[in-house]
């Protein structure tokens, strides 16, 4: 069995569960799924029901977990970063060198680019995607 927290489009949210992700895909598909609420059709999966999701305590953090420590990390990012742009792989290589003073940077680079930086040691780290916007 599977619970999923699903949402109509009067944004009622309510829970339902179902054998497996393939019987609500059907049911869903076929416009069997109803809001118990308004009766509505139209329903969309929304997250993870809670007793999944919540299992913070765990070694294993759930998707929303993991989400809102990447949106924290991209915000420090963000935040105590210069933009460079395409500046980023020389400077980055000029600071590892020691031919320019350190300065956290972020910018603009090519797949080959960090493939040259890595191979040359320098130690960088992709900035996460923004994520989706929760509604
Ligand atoms: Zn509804």
């Amino acid at each position: 069995m599977i619970r999923y927290t699903l949402k109509c489009d009067n944004k009622h949210n309510f829970d339902m569960w179902f054998a497996d992700s393939a019987t609500y895909d059907s049911l869903a598909g076929a416009g069997h799924v109803a809001c118990p609420e308004c009766g509505s059709n139209d329903v969309v999966k929304g997250v993870m029901a809670p007793n999944v999701a919540a299992k913070s305590d765990s070694a294993t953090p759930g998707p929303r977990e993991i989400m809102r420590k990447m949106t924290e990390y991209r915000a420090t990012v963000m935040a105590e970063t210069t933009d460079v742009g395409k500046a980023f792989s020389d400077q980055a290589r000029d600071m590892h060198e020691g031919l320019m003073d350190y300065a956290p940077i972020r910018g603009e680079v090519t797949a080959e680019d960090v493939k040259a930086l890595h191979e040359e040691g320098v130690p960088i780290l992709p900035v996460p995607p923004e994520p989706p916007k929760e509604n």
